[in-house]
């Protein structure tokens, strides 16, 4: 068993080792952002796409040179090297680190930049098959959900209500009864033949699992719409929405079979979503240097 290695500021040592201050603005402000990588076979998967996202954060809650000394594109491979890591991901934190506690910036900013690794098993066929239920909470989340931040109260909150209902996932509703995201993921429905989704703006997370699967998509030569629909297009027997799926990070596609207690489709996989999961499949296995040949059959 590999220990489990922290970066923490500029060091590597054991995670149970790691020690942050009371007084982190991270800890007592949540004023800070995160990334979630996915890693297999020892890759990285989409890091540069990470990245990316993590400065546009950084730079929306005004902490853009938090990373000047800390090259996370050498320092998270070194990273998955050290801890032996096959399968799982890496939880990078950036804070705005030690200060009084004071809501006004300190100036300059010490920021906290943590990131550590973590063996995952990602889902399997049989869970891929069964599909998951959804569980529709209103948003009442914040105007900026663009910004990957660790403020995670609503998503908590919204996620053990659903898991508390019988669904592995929460779905994010407007109160004009758009549907926004899951609670941890984006959502897609097939409607009228066409994959909708919403579209880019500060009601949603810019996913990577989404951002890939509407390129794979486009690829496979499915219509592809970003486009918001509602919760009545999705639920109550709809004849136009044929599938619906989550896309994240840490959980790859996931086909949904129910919302509340509204069947979605024929309440199995469709295979407009099944497509999708194994083109993802075959191209994140391609990507971490696997023969597609060698993926267990399904
Ligand atoms: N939306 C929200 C609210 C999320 O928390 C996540 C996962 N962090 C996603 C979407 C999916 O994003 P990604 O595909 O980059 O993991």
């Amino acid at each position: 068993m590999n220990e489990e290695i922290l970066y923490l500021n500029g060091r590597f040592q054991a995670l149970s080792e790691g020690r942050i201050h009371v007084e982190d603005r991270g800890f007592q402000l949540g004023d800070g952002v995160y990334e979630v990588i996915k890693v297999m076979n020892g890759t990285i998967i989409w890091l540069e796409d990470h990245l990316v996202r993590l400065k546009r954060s950084l730079e929306a809650i005004r902490l853009g040179g938090a990373l000047a000394d800390h090259p996370l594109e050498t320092v998270l491979p070194q990273l998955v090297r050290r801890a032996g890591l096959v399968d799982g991901s890496i939880y990078v934190q950036v804070t705005r680190g030690l200060a009084p506690r004071e809501f006004i910036f300190p100036q300059p900013p010490h920021p906290t930049v943590l990131a550590y690794t973590r063996p995952k098993q990602f889902p399997d066929a049989d869970e891929i098959f069964r599909g998951v239920a959804l569980h529709p909470v209103r948003d009442q989340r914040w105007g900026r959900c663009d910004i990957k931040s660790t403020n995670l109260l609503a998503p908590v909150l919204a996620k053990e209500e659903a898991w508390e209902a019988g669904a592995q996932e929460a779905l994010f509703i407007s109160p004009r009864g758009l549907v926004r995201e899951g609670g941890s993921s984006n959502v897609l429905a097939v409607i009228d033949g066409v994959i909708r989704t919403h579209p880019l703006n500060n009601r949603i997370l810019g996913g990577i699992t989404r951002k890939h699967v509407l390129r794979l998509a486009r690829g496979l030569g499915f219509a592809v719409d970003e486009r918001a629909f509602t919760l009545r297009d999705i639920t109550g027997g709809s004849a136009a929405c044929s599938e619906l799926f989550t896309a994240s990070t840490t959980k790859d596609i996931l086909p949904v079979v129910r919302i509340g207690d509204s069947v979605v489709g024929f309440g199995r996989p469709g295979p407009v979503t099944m497509a999708i999961v194994e083109a993802m499949r075959e191209e994140q296995a391609v990507l971490a240097g696997m023969q597609p040949e060698a993926l267990p059959d399904w």
